[in-house]
């Protein structure tokens, strides 16, 4: 098929053909339309497929035109900047790429030609852009699959971010360094220095007067994400399925790499868990960075490695724990409800019990125990119910909990330091030493030869041996024998662990060395984890934020070992007596752990109870009347939504307990604003906002004064 030249000038026929013809014509008519200066665009004896090929590059080459008509607007700037020196390079190449293929090129149009007609098309291309209505808005739906031009990767800003304005008060535009090699910008600004910034389609780098080296910001609406220095860009759009499969698969990122490659199917090209990891750290620092309101403070070295990028980014937002950004603001109808009173209860004729009865449970309540600490209540005062009319409040429900998912830190119990090497380190930093000394701990004798874990004590080394195979005289029958034990412990009620709660885990006897009992044998034989993660969710199952516990492993568990609000609770009564968390904060434990620990407990029955019956916590307990006319009481505050995060997060419990400690925090923040993310979106859904009726309601404006 060979086209003929159309000698036209008067875009009235064009429009005229295009209302009769297909489209396709209609583009292949444009391209050999003549602009009114009567230079042909494309040689009568260019092929089809060549000539489309050449439109598409022209399409593509958008942004750079785009570049070099902004460096344009400014005084005394060359009518061929180095831009459009570019533009003719890469549309001359366009020209070539088929050069040698006779079929394409019948009449063999040669390097010089295709130059010609290269530089005549640049010369219009801003007209030909103008005409065939191509720009960026057009160009994402242009429908040529033919054969894809070669994107562009540019930078989406034209002017320099750090330049003060210059002459007319325009903003310096951005140049190209160079124009025969692709790479990056540099600018002799109108202040007499080398504007060093180099502008890339993903981030800026640039020198700042007093650091050695350079900075870099990173650019937070990229379409494109570096992930290798060699050269390897991802569209932005694979960061965000990659993002979703993490929420919805838990997918790791070699799975991911793995999933990417099978789909492309080309076995020269593949992704490598490196970049997948590298794609996840860009996508997901300049994401984070935002959400926290920090991407216009943010910087950091220049072409960082993944460690450093992922060291500086939790330093901005939250190290060893952080606050989901929205969640302060946060407010719905499942967390929040108007601030309910004594007499309310009264009113809707509940049948009042004793403080340490929890409603919806039918265990016997507690004896009273008077023996409460001096600076705690006996009873909470009684808010009396504002006048009709007067605001009444509101009450927002949060819940707390921990969470087994932990991570490596130094082997000393007391050290709570990440390890210095996470491979196959156990001491962190500071104690590498010990590497060298006995681990057996206070020995302090030197090791027997490097890379022994002990001295050369015969005890020493024997009790590290049983150590060692401490797991491999257990059978399967042998472990599920242990985990029944544990459980029907669990039942008793006797000894109940939190771990134990949350799950049987496996604990050998060890043998006793010396005079000190197995399992209070002092070691650094490998690297001890961190505690738990702490979670706090409003009642909704929105997340507010999270913390990490470092308690070491060898202190013994009986403080600690019920729940977190307890703890909580009785820290801020023997550390700040004064708090105003305890004036005006209800700290409550679910059910199950409350009737266990009420009896052992004397602040934990009078303080923490989830429901009780007395009518002291009317905010806590809904009314409901039977088919006999009777008024029960009734929890108010479920605790369900927050299983569904510690199930989600369970997930991840695998991936998360190999990162070091950058990384994890790194990895919990990503997951925290997701899950906040999604929540919001699903009480959004819901139509679960705070209505203006509800706002009426505390403000007392929903009733006759
Ligand atoms: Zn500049
Ligand atoms: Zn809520
Ligand atoms: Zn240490
Ligand atoms: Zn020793
Ligand atoms: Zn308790």
């Amino acid at each position: 098929m060979r086209f003929v030249i159309y000698p036209c000038g008067d875009p009235r026929v064009i429009q005229s053909v295009a209302m009769l013809t297909p489209y396709p014509t209609y583009l292949i008519f444009l391209i050999y339309w003549s602009l009114p200066n009567q230079i042909l665009h494309f040689p009568p004896d260019l092929a089809l497929q060549q000539a489309l090929y050449v439109l598409a590059s022209i399409i593509s080459l958008y942004p750079i035109l785009r570049l070099h008509l902004n460096q344009g607007r400014e005084p005394r700037q060359p009518a061929r900047t180095s831009w459009f020196k570019s533009l003719v390079t890469l549309l001359t190449l366009a020209f070539l790429t088929e050069a040698n293929n006779v079929e394409a090129w019948t009449t063999g149009l040669g390097e010089g030609r295709a130059d010609e007609y290269a530089e005549d098309i640049c010369n219009d291309l801003n007209k030909l852009y103008l005409m065939l209505g191509l720009d960026r808005t057009t160009n994402s739906t242009f429908p040529f699959e033919f054969r894809r031009p070669k994107p562009i990767l540019t930078t989406s800003r034209l002017n320099c971010v750090f330049c003060p304005p210059g002459d007319s008060n325009l903003i310096p535009s951005l140049r190209r360094r160079r124009w025969d090699k692709i790479q990056n910008v540099q600018l002799l600004d109108s202040t007499f220095h080398w504007c060093s910034a180099d502008y890339y389609p993903d981030r800026i780098t640039y020198q700042s007067s007093g650091i050695v080296g350079r900075l870099e910001r990173l650019e937070y609406d990229a379409e494109v994400l570096r992930v290798s220095k060699q050269g390897v860009w991802v569209s932005r759009k694979i960061a965000v399925a990659q993002e979703k499969a993490l929420h919805r698969f838990n997918s790791g990122w070699s799975n991911w790499a793995d999933w990417v490659n099978d789909c492309t199917g080309d076995p020269k090209n593949k992704v490598t868990y490196r970049q997948s990891q590298r794609l996840f750290l860009e996508h997901f620092s300049r994401r984070l960075l935002v959400a926290h309101g920090k991407s216009d403070d943010f910087c950091c070295e220049a072409h960082p490695s993944s460690q450093l990028l992922a060291e500086t980014v939790r330093k901005t937002i939250g190290i060893n724990g952080g606050v989901v950004p929205t969640s302060m603001t946060h407010g719905c109808m499942n967390c929040t409800h108007v601030k309910r009173y004594r007499s309310d209860l009264v009113r809707e004729g509940a049948v009042l019990g004793g403080n340490t009865a929890v409603a919806n449970t039918t265990e016997p309540e507690a004896e009273p125990d008077p023996s409460l600490p001096e600076n705690v209540p006996d009873i909470l005062p009684q808010l009396e119910a504002p006048a009709a009319g007067s605001p009444r409040g509101y009450v927002r429900m949060a819940v707390m909990d921990l969470k087994t998912i932990r991570h490596r830190k130094c082997a000393l119990d007391d050290c709570q330091n990440p390890l210095y090497n996470y491979k196959n380190g156990r001491f962190c930093e500071t104690h590498l030493d010990l590497k060298d000394v006995c681990g057996i701990v206070p020995c302090g004798r030197p090791v027997r030869q490097p890379g022994a874990l002990t001295c050369d004590t015969e005890a020493h080394m024997a009790w590290q041996k049983m150590y060692e195979n401490r797991f491999s005289h257990l059978s399967f029958p042998g472990v599920q024998r242990v985990i029944r034990r544990q459980q029907a412990a669990v039942e008793e009620g006797s000894g109940v662990s939190e771990q134990q709660a949350r799950g049987p885990s496996l604990r050998v006897q060890l043998q006793a060395l010396g005079n000190t009992p197995g399992d209070q044998v002092v070691h650094t034989f490998k690297a001890k984890k961190t505690y738990g993660l702490q979670t706090v969710q409003w009642a909704c199952g929105v997340p507010i934020g999270w913390g990490k516990c470092y308690r070491s492993e060898s202190e013994p568990q009986t403080g600690f070992a019920y729940d977190s609000t307890c703890d909580l609770l009785r820290h801020i009564v023997t550390q700040n007596a004064g708090s105003i968390w305890l004036a005006t904060t209800k700290f409550i434990v679910d059910a199950w752990h409350y009737i266990g620990h009420r009896a052992s407990d004397v602040l934990c029955r009078t303080r923490c109870n989830p429901a009780p019956m007395d009518g002291s916590q009317p905010d806590l307990i809904l009314t409901a009347e039977d088919e006999n006319g009777e008024v029960h009481q009734a929890r108010a505050l479920n605790t369900e939504t927050a299983e569904q995060l510690n199930s989600w997060l369970g997930g991840f419990e695998a991936a998360l307990q190999q990162m070091s400690d950058v990384n994890y925090d790194f990895f919990v923040h990503v997951l925290m604003m997701i899950y906040g993310e999604t929540m919001e979106k699903r009480i959004h859904a819901k139509g679960m906002e705070l209505s203006d009726e509800f706002w009426a309601a505390v403000n007392g404006e929903d009733v006759e004064a």
